[in-house]
């Protein structure tokens, strides 16, 4: 074989131009955020621009003050909005400057927090710690980050799964349960609750989905009938999961009667509170959460309503050595050692999927240590005020209704136009959301209740301001208006 003529890394030939690129870079993303408000929330992809997407693989190389350029260009102007302070589409976190400068820090160290011996890992476990404490659970569970609630209620779900089972299921697999295996949840419960259900080889189908009430939550008679129903047919109820939070409507599920029946009947309590149990922080909500403290395991979101950079989301889980016998495989080339790099007592990779794992923890240290847990509780609060105050400008209007009671962060309503068929209404209100979005006004996303499309406004934004939810109403109206005469 030819050796090659000339060794290379791919670290600048000169440091001092990327210096000076890089410190360019900052400087342009910090004005981009300061200057968000002045820009149109989201806008449309011109097709010209889309083009530039389908070129080849670059081969050789070119300066990167022309790669930055384009990127200035092509990608910078055409964001999904969520920085913006009138974006309250789906459920999504707006980052913080912190939160940014952090990654970036994070990316230069480039540790591996799968295991080992390094900070990394002592920063996870301390912000793991933190978040103990704030939910009520005990100091030696367990907890690991994760990119977000999916994952977060994956990794429950399956330490679910795993300590329920009435037999060695990693070992024999889900086809060798004697019983077959069914949990709960109603039927609001996040989609990702029902992927999980699949993955673990469960089906969508042993995933009960149980009705609501008027409020939008679990409806616990109805739970409680379908237990002793699968019971009777001679099936295996495990676990009970509990909504801190729909993505619908914000419903927050009666989380302490939960608890009781999973105590009862020896069924695992697993708790999706992917944005809302973060209204913890929020001394007007934390009644309403009254059982969280409770949970076996427990999924939860920082890039939503923590406004982390995405991704980061966290599963908490109550016995730390359950939680590790269903994720733990320790082959010869991970074996943990007495001394040196391989010598660290916890090995994350233990706690979940991943065995890479990147340094998720940093922008969750340094921007709680920077803002202080009280300008989160200030935030958390400021948008649940920001939703009642939305609502009452909905129940104020009479072109408005509101079509769900204003939960948490969360406002679902509709603009009404009296005699008009319910289908016609649907179509006016779903082309209000798109006028909203396309023109730049501001990204609220939509939903349907009772067969009722709504627009829904989730609010998981420090950015937004009373004046916002001003401007939003009195455009809706104006479209409404718009589109009717
Ligand atoms: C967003 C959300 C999820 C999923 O979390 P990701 O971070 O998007 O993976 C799960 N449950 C609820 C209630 C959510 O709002």
């Amino acid at each position: 074989m030819e050796m090659l003529k000339q060794e290379i890394s791919l670290d600048p030939e000169n440091w001092d131009t990327l210096r000076q690129l890089g410190h360019q870079m900052v400087d342009d993303m910090l004005v981009y955020l300061e200057t968000v408000r002045e820009r149109p929330t989201w806008q449309p992809i011109p097709p010209e621009i889309k083009q530039r997407f389908q070129q080849p693989v670059p081969l050789d190389s070119q300066d990167l003050a022309a790669v930055y350029e384009e990127f200035q260009e092509n990608i910078l102007p055409y964001p999904l909005g969520n920085i913006h302070p009138r974006f309250w589409g789906w459920v999504i976190g707006t980052g913080t400057p912190v939160g940014m400068l952090a990654e970036m820090l994070a990316a230069g160290m480039n540790p591996n927090v799968g295991g080992a011996e390094h900070a990394a890992v002592d920063v996870e476990l301390q912000v793991l710690n933190w978040f103990k404490d704030i939910f009520g659970l005990p100091k030696d569970s367990s907890g690991l980050l994760v990119s977000g609630g999916s994952m977060a209620n994956l990794v429950g779900l399956t330490v679910a799964r795993n300590a329920t089972a009435e037999f060695d299921i990693r070992t024999e697999g889900v086809q060798a349960a004697p019983r077959k295996m069914v949990l709960y949840s109603s039927r609001e419960t996040h989609s990702s609750n029902q992927k999980a259900a699949e993955l673990l080889g469960l089906g969508s189908e042993a995933l009960r989905k149980i009705p609501v009430n008027e409020k939008f939550e679990i409806d616990i008679a109805a739970l409680e009938a379908a237990v002793a129903a699968d019971k009777a047919a001679g099936l295996y109820p495990f676990c009970i999961i509990g909504n801190a939070g729909t993505v619908n409507t914000g419903a927050v599920d009666d989380l302490d009667t939960l608890a009781d029946i999973c105590q009862r009947e020896g069924m695992w309590f697993h708790i999706d509170g992917a944005f809302g149990a973060l209204a913890v922080l929020s001394d007007d909500y934390r009644p309403l959460l009254k059982g969280i403290e409770r949970a076996d395991s427990l999924a939860f979101d920082l890039h939503k309503w923590m406004y982390m950079p995405i991704e980061v989301g966290c599963a908490l889980v109550r016995y730390d050595d359950k939680h590790r016998r269903a994720f733990s495989l320790t082959p010869d080339y991970l074996v943990h050692a007495e001394r040196g790099t391989s010598a660290a007592h916890t090995w994350l990779s233990d706690y979940g999927i991943q065995l890479s794992r990147g340094f998720r923890a940093l922008k969750v240290w340094m921007s709680l240590k920077t803002h202080g847990l009280n300008a989160y509780k200030h935030a958390i609060h400021q948008n649940i005020e920001q939703a009642r105050y939305l609502g009452a400008l909905v129940d104020a209007a009479p072109e408005l209704e509101n079509l769900a009671p204003v939960a948490m962060n969360l406002v679902c309503f509709r603009y009404v136009v009296p005699g008009m068929s319910e289908a016609d209404l649907n179509r006016l209100n779903e082309q209000i959301v798109w006028d909203l979005q396309e023109k730049g006004i501001a990204v609220p996303t939509s939903t349907i209740l009772n067969g009722r499309f709504a627009i829904r406004v989730a609010i998981t934004n420090h950015r937004s301001r009373r004046e916002d939810f001003d401007l939003l109403v009195q455009k809706v109206i104006e479209l409404g208006r718009e589109r009717t005469t």
